[in-house]
């Protein structure tokens, strides 16, 4: 590890690799610090991606997919489902990736690009110079050392504390944080090609329940509920019990974890002198889906390439960042956060009887056509008295 660098990256989850593997690969000098010992450890998250969202940033490979899938299921309260095949589900289809391999294997390939990388080091408070971000304190194994950087993005995921430190507001309401809970389950029978969906309140309030399959007998079975609606006897962790128990009852549990998604609208700045701020520290998880790692990815390798502008100029200024910003913002990621954001809002206000009648009424479309849009009008057409409800969403979408 130098003493300085033209950009340092804080956190080796995918959308920190890729900041580092885009810089390294120009020829910048890039250090890349984890505070865990190992990226991708313990994985928190029920691992889909979509086949094209996946493709856009690194070949897929065996190593680190554990599953492709080629139809999602949707099941309604009251039981009924509707399955979409892979052509309907878009991005709900795809691959099911192991992390554990899959972000050691951007960060190898971050590395292998010329990156430095340190794991087990831990990014403890900003050097800040004139209101200007100029690298961080570094923590290795008891000792510490300052590092100093042109540019630093900060990558440090949903607890993120970096950006704050440097005063940016990164409050996540906690009815917008969704808690979740998810178990590695064995021994189960599931469809193998198939991902579910649960929804209802008494199932996953404001959330939903899902089966991820990592291989025949094998899946990530997971809930996310709002935060608001946590409490004692109604965790993520209670819901997901009760369903379990019901579900699965000989399967067997070979991993738990617990986290948090941002399901907000992002930051309303990613940018300050010196400063970028990526991923899940940003806020760009879908507000819909809770998924980020595509969103991570997309947000780190944009602000590698403005980074990369600014260093050479000599302009790592608020103004000089702010092509990142503005050009997240504006592109399709962008866009589809805002109106999933509205469409989240919306749709976790609606009782268990208009779910079912959505589903339902989904269930007999033809849906060739399955955007949101034409969904979303179809619905009501078939369902005059969910016009109140769904009307505020489609000015919202357009
Ligand atoms: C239960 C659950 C299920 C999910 N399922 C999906 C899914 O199926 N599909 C999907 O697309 N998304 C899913 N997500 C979201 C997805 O996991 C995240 O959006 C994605 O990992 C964000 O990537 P990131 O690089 O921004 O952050 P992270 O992957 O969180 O990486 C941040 C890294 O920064 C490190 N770090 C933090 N602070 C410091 C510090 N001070 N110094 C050094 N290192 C630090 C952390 O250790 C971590 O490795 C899920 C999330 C959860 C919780």
């Amino acid at each position: 590890m130098k003493d300085s660098y033209d950009l340092l990256v804080i956190g080796g989850g995918p959308g920190g690799a890729l900041a580092a593997r885009t810089a390294a690969t120009a020829g910048y000098s890039v250090l890349l610090v984890e505070k865990r010992p190992a990226p991708g450890a313990p994985v928190r998250c029920a691992e889909g991606i979509g086949k094209d969202a996946l493709a856009e940033f690194v070949k897929p490979d065996s190593r680190f997919i554990s599953a492709e899938v080629t139809g999602a299921e949707l099941v309604a309260p009251d039981g009924v489902s509707m399955m979409l095949s892979s052509e309907m589900a878009g991005s709900k289809v795809g691959y099911i990736l192991d992390r554990k391999f899959f972000d050691r294997e951007l960060v190898w390939q971050a590395a292998e690009a010329g990156a430095d990388v340190m794991v087990k080091t831990r990014a403890s408070a900003p050097i800040l110079s004139g209101g200007a971000v100029k690298g961080a304190v570094l923590e290795y194994c008891g000792s510490r050392k300052k590092v100093h950087a042109d540019l630093t993005i900060a990558a440090d995921g949903v607890e993120s504390k970096f950006s704050r430190w440097c005063g940016i507001d990164t409050t996540v309401p906690v009815r917008e944080i969704m808690s979740a809970a998810q178990y590695l389950m064995t021994d189960i029978t599931i469809d193998p090609s198939t991902t579910v969906f649960f929804f209802g309140n008494t199932i996953a309030p404001e959330g939903y329940l899902w089966i991820f399959p990592k291989g025949n007998r094998t899946a990530n079975v997971g809930i996310g509920i709002s935060g608001k609606k946590s409490g004692p006897g109604n965790r993520a962790k209670d819901y997901l019990d009760r369903f379990v128990a019901g579900k699965f009852p000989n399967g067997k549990t070979i991993e738990c974890i617990v986290g948090g998604v941002p399901v907000c609208r992002p930051l309303e700045s990613t940018v300050m002198d010196g400063l970028m701020v990526i991923g899940d520290a940003a806020r760009v998880v879908d507000p819909m889906t809770g998924g980020g790692i595509y969103n991570a990815m997309f947000t780190g390798r944009l602000a590698a390439e403005v980074g990369m502008k600014a260093i050479s100029d000599g302009s790592c200024t608020r103004e000089g960042l702010m092509p990142y910003d503005e050009g997240w913002r504006k592109s399709p990621l962008g866009k589809s956060i805002e109106r999933n954001w509205h469409i989240k809002e919306k749709f976790i206000t609606l009782p268990d009887a208009k779910l079912n009648a959505i589903i339902h009424s989904a269930k007999a479309l033809d849906l060739r056509d399955f955007s949101t849009i034409s969904l979303v009008k179809e619905i009501i057409k078939r369902n005059p008295l969910l016009l109140a409800d769904l009307a505020g969403l489609m000015a919202s979408i357009g």
